[in-house]
């Protein structure tokens, strides 16, 4: 562009009226961005977020203490303790995550014989302090409780290329 040609766009503001004609054009246009938190995005069934653990229909807990979530665990982020019951069956005493350690690799659920330990749809557990991130067994159960409905259609849903 000419010295002239670049002395006339100045004067007459051409950099600005395109800007302009460009934000008018994409006003009329389908929105890219959502509403967040109002409004969010669709979410993969394999989608790896929250941990939480499961229970069968009856209540009881799926988990058998089998430990393989916690030695396949690369993080090392997994802590369990168990013991057997009076009746014999084997369950955790205790199943601590530390979420800070967990990078979603998803092996846990993978390792998991009985569909236990699941990273659920839930991405929304951002916290003030790091202790909120300890989980425990009590907050897995809870959180398992809570997405159930959510994390059997996902499995269901990914059965199949399983
Ligand atoms: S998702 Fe990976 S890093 Fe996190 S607890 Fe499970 S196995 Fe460990
Ligand atoms: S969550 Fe699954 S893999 Fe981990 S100890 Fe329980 S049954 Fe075993």
């Amino acid at each position: 562009m000419s010295f002239i040609d670049r002395s006339i766009r100045t004067a007459f503001l051409g950099e600005l009226a395109a800007g302009m004609w460009l934000t008018l054009r994409y006003m009329f246009k389908p929105k890219v961005t959502v509403n967040y938190p109002f409004e969010k995005g669709p979410l993969s069934p394999r989608f790896r977020g929250e941990h939480a653990l499961r229970r069968y229909a009856n209540g009881e807990e799926r988990c058998i203490a089998c430990k393989l979530c916690e030695a396949i665990c690369p993080a090392q982020a997994i802590t369990i303790e168990a013991e057997p019951r009076a009746d014999g069956s084997r369950r955790t005493t205790r199943y601590d995550i530390d979420m800070t350690k967990c990078i979603y690799c998803g092996l846990c659920q993978e390792a998991c014989p009985v569909d236990a330990i699941v990273e659920g749809p839930n991405f929304e557990f951002a916290t003030e302090t790091r202790e909120e991130l300890m989980y425990d067994k009590d907050k897995l159960l809870d959180n398992g409780d809570r997405w159930e409905a959510e994390i059997a259609a996902n499995l269901a849903v990914d059965a199949p290329y399983r």
